[in-house]
């Protein structure tokens, strides 16, 4: 190792994955062993167990670089900080303020997603800043929004679910994705109430007391059957539709339309199995419908989303205790990600940047005029597609992400970076976004520095520094803080210590959706760890929202009226297969910190494609072999897979690798109108074997 604990007791700390942020302990020895938080009840999956080994990777960067005569070369912090900033100041003079973009991530702390946000308006004054969470939940947020008048993912405890008879999960898979969590599903699973819908088998699919298995993009349109389903056989909860919501006439013009056997031509699910899940979710005495990334990273993303929200509410379930409807968020700060400012549309707190009483409130806690706060900005992909355009940013700052893997048709993404006059990376490793930079800053990771998550229940939570970071290691904040100050701008501007940023971040979310202005450091160090909104000190926290009311004026959540489109790029001759991406147990996103891990990389070092043995066949593919997958944008190699339960027209492949093996140089960029969320989720493909002789 080459930190050191800064004490000699285990500390009580959250994973450095997903969002489920699993509570652990993680000793002097980098050791990690689960702890009794209510997420993950003294559970972890493999990715936790191994978390302590990302401490002492022998491939952590301990030292700034720059690249010279085309080799990224060590240099000194002020070197890095003093050449960046004179750069940008140059860019920025001769482009506009514009020119320079930042990309955020939704697996760094809320500090850091907030001071990343402030220093984009302020210390930049570009509007260029988006995130990879865009990428991650961004349809269900905007659906979430336009139902309930706020977006919290799941708007209660996970533990609530423990009680819950019936579950449906929409494009989930969390058996695989977060393994603790279905332990909240048992009394569903027992009941014979955990349904499942997805087009593969997956590991959570196998569980299921029912699997429906839609055509790949066609989920919306199932929605709509089950739907029908339930009002047609009489399930519809007419006293709360009556009472809690508006807009049910008008979607049921459309949902009229959609009876289950014509769902049925369109999705392949059975009529009888779509009758039967509405059956199992209108009896059951407690349920509960939640969507994943499944339903959300198509080109109709929110309108699927809101499909399920429908559904939902048909059913009388959001706001009533015991039922619900939710967003199983995946990135570690997935939910904290979006409410402070790192996304091109919004403020801290939640709040629209084009609205004005919320840029006066924040533009007030920043000390600056509110006419200086720049408005809205590109969407992730828009700005990646944009870069080194003539009317495009011809710099970008990148922190916690890897967009040369993550990004969808990364083939193009990579070009664009490529084509950059500056390209800075903050990050833990040489990761292959890093890798392509002008100038590299290594940071801090989860164990090192203290920071704020808020996990995919909306449950605000302490990540604790454990060890001092390696020499020559500084956080994101310390960087950012560095920038500022070469940029000319004060030093309580942008101060270093979490807790300073996370107070003035209580300030700028309060009156916000998001309000953390009652949460601070001394309640979280005292081991609260407390759902938003806490509007006051002595606040408890909201666990459940909308018992009362919805946060519409109206105090009612509002049905939405969606139609089925299909897959953006359906199957032709040229293409007749579809892909569809997906993670494993063993990798987490992009694969920079699981791949570095041994144990989980000895177990799935290299990508592969998962299809039916006769799909194999048909292309002269077996077992083990090497394949080519090809689509409109790009290529990509991977190690066949025989599973027989797959659909004959569907292919998967994990997007965690890197190179030649990037599932992403094949997806599909085209963007949900609402969400501005790429097709991830199907795309058009070929098949053929790579001749390895
Ligand atoms: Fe828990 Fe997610 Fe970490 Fe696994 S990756 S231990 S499920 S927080």
């Amino acid at each position: 190792r080459a930190n050191d604990a800064t004490s000699p007791a285990p500390t009580d700390t959250h994973c450095p994955y997903c969002a489920l942020q699993c509570g652990m302990t993680v000793t002097a020895k980098a050791e990690v062993a689960p702890r009794n938080f209510p997420t993950n009840a003294g559970g972890l999956c493999q990715k936790g167990w191994t978390s302590g080994a990302l401490l002492g990777s022998p491939r952590r960067l301990t030292t700034p670089l720059i690249r010279r005569d085309g080799e990224l070369r060590p240099a000194s912090w002020d070197a890095a900080l003093d050449l960046v900033a004179g750069r940008l100041c140059s860019i920025r003079a001769a482009r506009g303020a514009d020119a320079v973009a930042v990309f955020g991530g939704g697996g760094l702390t809320n500090e850091k997603s907030y001071l990343l946000g402030k220093f984009a308006r302020i210390a930049l004054g570009t509007s260029q800043i988006d995130y990879n969470g865009r990428f991650c939940m961004s349809s269900a947020a905007a659906a979430g929004l336009r139902a309930f008048g706020v977006d919290r993912g799941m708007p209660f405890p996970v533990t609530d679910l423990a009680g819950a008879d019936a579950v449906l999960l929409a494009g989930s898979n969390p058996a695989e994705t977060m393994p603790p969590f279905t332990q909240h599903l048992h009394k569903a699973r027992a009941a014979g109430g955990l349904v499942v819908v997805d087009p593969r088998r997956t590991p959570t699919a196998e569980q299921a007391s029912l699997h429906l298995a839609p055509a790949p993009g066609t989920d919306l349109a199932l929605a709509l059957g089950i739907l029908h389903a339930v009002v047609a056989d009489g399930h519809l909860n007419q006293a709360y539709v009556d009472s809690r919501t508006t807009g049910f006439a008008e979607i049921w013009r459309s949902v009229a339309a959609w009876w289950p056997e014509r769902a049925e031509r369109v999705t392949g699910v059975a009529a009888a199995d779509q009758r039967k899940a509405a059956r199992i979710l209108a009896t059951a005495a407690n349920t509960y419908v939640l969507t994943g990334r499944g339903s959300e990273q198509h080109a109709n993303g929110a309108n699927m989303v809101s499909a399920w929200i429908n559904l939902a509410l048909a059913l009388g379930l959001p706001g009533t205790p015991g039922s619900g409807y939710g967003c199983l968020t995946g990135q570690g700060n997935g939910q904290g990600g979006r409410e402070h400012g790192q996304k091109a549309d919004q403020l801290p707190g939640y709040r629209r940047i084009d609205d004005p009483a919320a840029r006066e409130h924040v533009a007030g806690v920043w000390g600056v005029d509110p006419a200086a706060l720049p408005g809205p900005g590109r969407s992730a992909y828009e700005l990646l597609d944009a870069l080194g355009t003539e009317s495009g940013p011809s710099a970008l700052l990148v922190f916690g992400s890897n967009v040369v893997v993550s990004a969808p048709s990364a083939g193009h993404v990579t070009d664009r970076l490529a084509d950059l006059d500056l390209l800075v990376v903050a990050d833990l490793v040489l990761s292959e976004t890093a890798a392509m930079a002008d100038v590299v800053f290594p940071v801090t990771q989860w164990a090192e520095e203290d920071g704020t998550m808020t996990n995919l229940e909306g449950r605000v939570l302490l990540r604790r520094r454990a060890f001092a970071p390696p020499t020559g290691v500084r956080t994101d904040l310390e960087l950012l803080s560095g920038l500022a100050s070469r940029l000319g701008l004060p030093p309580h501007a942008f101060p270093a210590a979490a807790e300073t940023v996370f107070t003035e971040l209580r300030a700028a979310s309060k009156g916000g959706p998001a309000d953390y202005s009652g949460i601070s450091y001394e309640r979280l160090r005292a081991g609260e760890a407390v759902h938003w909104p806490v509007p006051a000190d002595d606040h408890p926290g909201t666990p459940r929202m909308f018992l009362d009311t919805f946060a519409h004026p109206d105090g009612r959540a509002r049905f939405f009226p969606v139609e089925h489109t299909g897959p953006a790029e359906p199957q032709d001759a040229g293409f007749p297969l579809q892909a569809t991406t997906g993670r494993v147990l063993q990798h987490y996103q992009s694969g920079a910190q699981t791949r570095l891990v041994d144990e989980l990389n000895d177990l799935v070092p290299r990508s592969f494609v998962e299809l039916h043995p006769d799909t194999a066949a048909r292309y002269g593919l077996s077992e083990g072999e090497l394949a080519r997958v090809t689509s409109r944008r790009g290529e990509t190699t991977a190690t066949v897979r025989c599973l027989p339960s797959m659909r004959l027209d569907l292919v998967f492949l994990p997007f965690h690798f890197a190179g030649d093996e990037r599932a992403n140089l094949l997806t599909n960029p085209v963007l949900d109108p609402t969400s501005r969320m790429p097709e991830f989720k199907v795309c058009a493909v070929r098949l053929s074997k790579v001749n390895t002789a």
